[in-house]
């Protein structure tokens, strides 16, 4: 389907028509120019080339319809921002912090996760394709994967009302929020809708979601669950007020049901 109705004029790794020199001689505009990677701040110039990577993003973006940042490096900075934040781009930042190389481009399209999932890709550059209607959010996601949470179509749903902790990775039972440092009900991604490969995600298989499509993956100690007063971080849009009230009063049950393995071997 994608190669029936894209072209990919030149890709670094793969058989492609075009060199990146002629792409950059040509006077042709193309649809959609896809960056991998976090962008670098370096003035230093590509001898191959005798241009600067810069140069070589501003000349590429004036050529392109769109610029669609290909995962988490690519649309933040990801990784690379914990190691030398000062030589590093991200190709838009917004919201918390400002600044960016693309930052005023509104060409730009953030498609961010470590990795991103490939239908979010696919999707995204079939709607533009087509011309249909594309809306974006404050960090320039499509809406349309990130107004979900990794929370929604969890499993786990119901050990996170009643606050029933899974006890170790991989286990069937129990929410990994408590204890294992989940993300879910903060992270904006529809991987728990769509599932990965159409059959599984992180948290089906017992592993905490790390958050990896937000603007500031990756956070450190990625499978601790940081606490305030022996007490989690309200999920994202709920006041820490009713959090904590109705946790408490959840905690408080003890439900037998789900405090009982799945499938338990013995019985
Ligand atoms: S494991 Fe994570 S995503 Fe699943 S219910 Fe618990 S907090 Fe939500």
């Amino acid at each position: 389907m994608f190669s029936k109705v894209f072209k990919i004029l030149h890709h670094p790794q793969i058989n492609t028509p075009y060199s990146l020199e002629d792409i950059l001689k040509t006077d042709a505009k193309v649809d959609f120019l896809v960056i991998e990677g976090a962008l670098s701040r370096s003035e230093k110039i590509l001898s191959r080339f005798g241009y600067s990577f810069k140069d070589i993003l501003d000349i590429l973006s004036k050529k392109a319809k769109y610029i669609i940042c290909a995962g988490s490096c690519a649309s933040f900075g990801g990784i690379f921002r914990l190691q030398n934040e000062a030589k590093i781009f991200g190709a838009l930042f917004s919201g918390k912090e400002k600044g960016g190389f693309w930052f005023n481009n509104s060409k730009v399209i953030n498609i961010s996760g470590c990795p991103m999932h490939p239908r979010w890709f696919v999707e995204t550059l079939l709607k533009l394709h087509y011309g249909d209607k594309l809306s974006l959010d404050e960090y320039r996601r499509p809406k349309e994967v990130y107004s979900y949470l990794v929370h929604h179509g969890c499993l786990r749903n119901e050990y996170f009302e009643w606050k029933v902790d899974c006890k170790d990775y991989g286990e069937k039972e129990g929410c990994l929020f408590y204890e294992h440092g989940c993300q879910g009900p903060m992270t904006h991604a529809n991987c728990n809708k769509i599932l990965w490969n159409s059959v599984s995600s992180k948290t089906r298989v017992g592993s905490a979601c790390f958050g990896c499509t937000e603007f500031d993956f990756p956070r450190l100690a990625l499978y601790e669950t940081k606490k305030h007063m022996s007490l989690p971080s309200a999920p994202y849009g709920i006041s820490k007020r009713a959090y904590y009230s109705l946790a408490g009063v959840a905690k408080g049950f003890k439900i037998e049901r789900l405090e009982k393995r799945l499938i338990d071997e013995n019985n």
